[in-house]
């Protein structure tokens, strides 16, 4: 679904990817971990093609889509839940979710089926964006990205700031979308909770992929988690 072929991305001069490969196949779901101003945003912005890696490529569903403008990425089948979220906050609850929707056969994401996933939406359907608490707005942020019918969801920042509970909730319809093999690629700090959801992850350094492997090695590696992690 997704293959980052070596990517160099810069801002003005300064350059922020050093070559960085990540693959995400169908159906798989990977995390991307680091520390604070390590590159992990800027991955996303170099996938979703706000952008555009300098040397290296960028292919989706098989296409190589590098210098591709976002719009054209997205309707491609990549859903995004950004930093910050970003929902329109005059819109109501169902119009943020309305402005995305994207339909595709069979088996598509409607607002029922997300209102059926997060019940809290359909409650608050009516209300406008500014009005909803943080956890309201993460679970209508992914809620927005399900409806472009994705193929591929990048979250960065699956749970951050939220309460436990709403965390909890988050993690579980991530599990239920891996269940439904959509591929995923999330950044969050919570390295246990990762480590139950995805087959894979990335370690990523000052722009660099510094590791790379499966749940048990990573948290086996103590001195990893500690170094290069902060855990
Ligand atoms: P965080 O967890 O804090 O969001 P991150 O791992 O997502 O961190 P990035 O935001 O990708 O890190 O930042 C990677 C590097 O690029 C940092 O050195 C950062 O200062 C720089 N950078 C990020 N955004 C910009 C920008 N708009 N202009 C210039 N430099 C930037």
């Amino acid at each position: 679904m997704l293959e980052l072929h070596e990517i160099e991305t810069f801002y003005g001069d300064s350059q922020a990817l050093f070559g960085v490969s990540i693959a995400v196949a169908a159906g798989e779901a990977v995390a991307l971990l680091g520390r604070n101003g390590m590159g992990k945003t800027t991955t996303v912005r170099s996938i979703i093609g706000v952008r555009a890696p300098r040397r290296g490529t960028v292919r989706i569903a098989g296409q190589d889509v590098t210098g591709w403008p976002s719009h054209r990425i997205a309707r491609l089948g990549v859903g995004l839940v950004p930093e910050g979220r970003e929902i329109f906050p005059t819109l109501t609850v169902r119009e943020n979710l309305l402005v995305t929707a994207r339909t595709r056969g069979a088996g598509a994401w409607t607002l029922d089926r997300v209102f059926d996933l997060f019940p809290r939406l359909s409650q608050r359907a009516g209300q406008f964006g500014n009005r909803l608490s943080g956890g309201e707005q993460q679970m209508l942020a992914i809620g927005r990205a399900l409806m472009i019918n994705p193929d591929l969801l990048v979250l960065d920042e699956a749970t951050e700031g939220l309460a436990p509970l709403v965390r909890a909730e988050i993690w579980a319809v991530l599990a239920q979308l891996k269940a439904e093999r959509l591929a995923i690629l999330v950044i969050d700090k919570d390295v246990h909770a990762l480590a139950q959801l995805v087959d894979r992850h990335y370690v990523i350094e000052k722009g660099r992929i510094v590791w790379s492997g499966q749940s048990d090695a990573l948290l086996a590696d103590i001195e990893l988690l500690h170094t290069r992690l902060g855990v």
